[in-house]
């Protein structure tokens, strides 16, 4: 029964999103439309056009790929696995987004146990949160990841120095489209709640001036 809400679930966020990616990605051509009748015109079309043509072109190409990885008719694997073992596979990759944008990262690695987790989409829940902390922090903030057992859950904790959500926004996070960026999708978090519905596991936000931590409790296989 679990398993048939989490599927309605998966294809209620697809039909939600079917919807928007329409809109989203025909925002995009309208602008590079617009762009090419108007360089039909007149021959001086500027460099400046052609990176904002490039830009949305990059954009809808976005969407789809993040659209595609969900929509997939796709098989879970879920195995056992540490959740400790799968940071820390990924350390180097967070350590190097970070280190571009001349952030800091820090890793707590609490008692490791073993969870019931399909590796792929923890990785990429674990990533895209970490890229959101990131891109809201100035240069010198720091992105801190921690596991820590509290009871039968095992909790990962990404806490950042960013510029916060505000309350208005908060009931808005997960849904499909939402985004406060100018480049941004508003695909990644849609992505992170799906992923975590599929584990049963429970995400939590807290946010203000001093940043913002999302906490996301896996049930311990067995217990
Ligand atoms: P995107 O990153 O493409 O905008 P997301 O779904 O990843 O889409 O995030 C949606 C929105 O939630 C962001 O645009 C931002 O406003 C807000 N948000 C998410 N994570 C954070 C964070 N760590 N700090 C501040 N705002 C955040
Ligand atoms: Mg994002």
């Amino acid at each position: 029964w679990e398993k048939e809400m989490a599927r309605l679930a998966r294809l209620n966020l697809i039909g939600e999103m079917a919807a928007g990616i329409a809109h989203e990605i025909r925002n995009p051509m309208t602008t590079i439309r617009g762009f090419l009748q108007m360089s039909k015109k007149n021959r001086n079309m500027t460099i400046e056009y052609v990176d904002i043509m490039l830009e949305e072109l990059n954009r809808a190409n976005g969407i789809i790929t993040e659209f595609l990885s969900l929509a997939k008719n796709k098989t879970t694997y879920m195995k056992i696995a540490n959740l400790n073992d799968i940071l820390s596979s990924m350390e180097p990759l967070i350590q190097a987004e970070a280190m571009l944008s001349g952030k800091h990262l820090h890793v707590h690695y609490g008692p490791g146990a073993d969870l019931l987790l399909d590796e792929k989409e923890i990785r990429q829940l674990v990533l895209n949160l970490a890229i959101n902390g990131l891109e809201a922090m100035s240069p010198g903030g720091a992105l801190t990841i921690g596991t820590q057992r509290a009871g039968n859950d095992v909790v990962l904790n990404i806490e950042d120095q960013g510029c916060g959500i505000r309350e208005e926004y908060l009931e808005k996070l997960g849904t499909p489209f939402f985004t406060t960026k100018e480049t941004g999708t508003g695909l990644g978090l849609a992505v992170c709640y799906s992923i975590a519905a599929r584990h049963k596991a429970a995400i939590e936000v807290t946010s203000g001036s001093a940043g913002t931590a999302f906490s996301i409790k896996f049930r311990i296989a067995g217990e």
